[in-house]
C-alpha cells in the first residue's frame, strides 16, 4: 500500500446519479491504481439540504456497483466539534471575524456598485459586532492571488479579495459552510488526492487559503470534466437528473467510463460486472480525463 489516499464525498439530497458515479469511479479507480486507500464520507453538514434515507442509498448503490470503501464512513454530521475547533483556532489567530450582515441588503448595494454578486465588500472586517445577536463567521482573504496546480485542468490562480471576498465559514443559523468542512475533514482523514467534479474547481482556492491558515497540508487535485444534461447543464438533483438503472450496473458503469473518455468497447455493455472491472483495472488512465 502507499500513502496515497483518495475519497468519494456525496452530499445525501438525493439518489446517486450519473455526475456523482462518474467522481465515485474516477477517484476510486485512481486511488486502486495507485495502490491506496478510498475512503467515502457523507457530507450530510447542510442539514436543510440532505434527503432522509438517500444516505443510505447512495451506500447500498455503491456497493451494488461493486465499489469496495476502507475503513468507517464518515458523516460529517458527527464532526461538528472539530469544525468548531478549526474556527476557535482561526478565532485565535484573528483571521475570522463576526458579521451581522444581511443576504438581501448586500445584494442591493452590490448591485448598485456593480460588484460581483457574491463579492462581500468587507463591512463587518472593522465593525464591532454584538455576538448575543444573530452573526456569521468570515474568514479575512489576502489582496494577493493563490495559485494551485490541477492535474487535468492546470494552474489555477484567483485573487479571493476580487472574486469572493472575506467568505462564510459558519453561517448565521450555526450550521459550518461546506468549505471548512470539507478542509477539516480532509485532513482529519488524511486524504492526499482529491478527484471530484469540476463545479467545485472554483471551491478550491478557498479552501486553499484555509489549510494554509489552519497549517494542513495541501492535497493534489484533479477535478474531471462535469456531466451535462442535453441542454448543457450539470446533472444534479436540482436539474432532476435520472436516477441510475441499478438493475443494470454494467451498463452505468460503462456510460461512466464513456464520460470519463476511457473508450470502453461496446461489447462490455452487456458484460458482467466483474468484466466490466477487470478490464478497468487494465486500461484506467486518468490523462484521458483532461480537458
Ligand atoms: N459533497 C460535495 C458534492 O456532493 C462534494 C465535495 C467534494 O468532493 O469536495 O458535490
Amino acid at each position: 500500500m502507499s500513502d496515497y489516499c483518495g475519497r468519494f464525498a456525496p452530499s445525501p439530497t438525493g439518489d446517486l446519479h450519473l455526475g456523482s458515479l462518474v467522481a465515485a469511479l474516477a477517484s476510486y479507480a485512481e486511488a486502486k491504481k495507485q495502490q491506496g486507500r478510498w475512503l467515502l464520507r457523507i457530507e450530510d453538514i447542510d442539514m436543510p439540504r440532505t434527503e432522509a434515507g438517500a444516505d443510505q442509498r447512495i451506500i447500498d448503490a455503491l456497493a451494488q456497483f461493486g465499489f469496495v470503501w476502507d475503513g468507517d464512513i464518515r458523516y460529517q454530521s458527527q464532526h461538528i466539534s472539530e469544525y468548531q475547533a478549526a474556527l476557535e483556532q482561526l478565532k485565535q489567530q484573528d483571521r475570522v471575524y463576526p458579521c451581522a450582515c444581511k443576504r438581501k441588503p448586500l445584494r442591493r448595494y452590490n448591485e448598485a456598485k456593480q460588484l460581483p454578486l457574491g463579492l462581500y465588500p468587507g463591512f463587518c472586517r472593522h465593525a464591532r459586532i454584538d455576538t448575543d445577536k444573530p452573526h456569521s463567521w468570515r474568514i479575512k482573504v489576502p489582496q494577493i492571488p493563490l495559485t494551485f496546480q490541477d492535474s487535468l485542468c492546470g494552474a489555477q490562480t484567483e485573487n479571493l479579495s476580487q472574486s469572493c471576498g472575506d467568505f462564510i465559514l459558519k453561517r448565521t443559523d450555526k450550521l459550518f459552510s461546506y468549505q471548512l468542512a470539507v478542509v477539516v475533514d480532509d485532513a482529519a482523514q488524511a486524504v492526499t488526492d482529491i478527484i471530484r467534479g469540476q463545479d467545485l474547481l472554483d471551491s478550491t482556492n478557498r479552501q486553499q487559503h484555509i489549510q494554509q491558515c489552519l497549517e494542513i497540508p495541501e492535497p493534489r487535485y484533479a477535478h474531471i470534466p462535469l456531466v451535462k444534461d442535453n441542454r448543457g447543464r450539470k446533472l444534479s438533483k436540482q436539474n432532476h437528473a435520472p436516477a441510475l438503472d441499478l438493475t443494470k450496473p454494467t451498463l452505468c458503469l460503462w456510460q461512466a467510463l464513456d464520460y470519463l473518455r476511457q473508450s470502453p468497447p461496446e461489447s462490455l455493455k452487456t458484460a458482467s460486472l466483474d468484466t466490466i472491472w477487470q478490464w478497468l483495472w487494465q486500461h484506467w488512465d486518468i490523462n484521458k480525463c483532461k480537458t
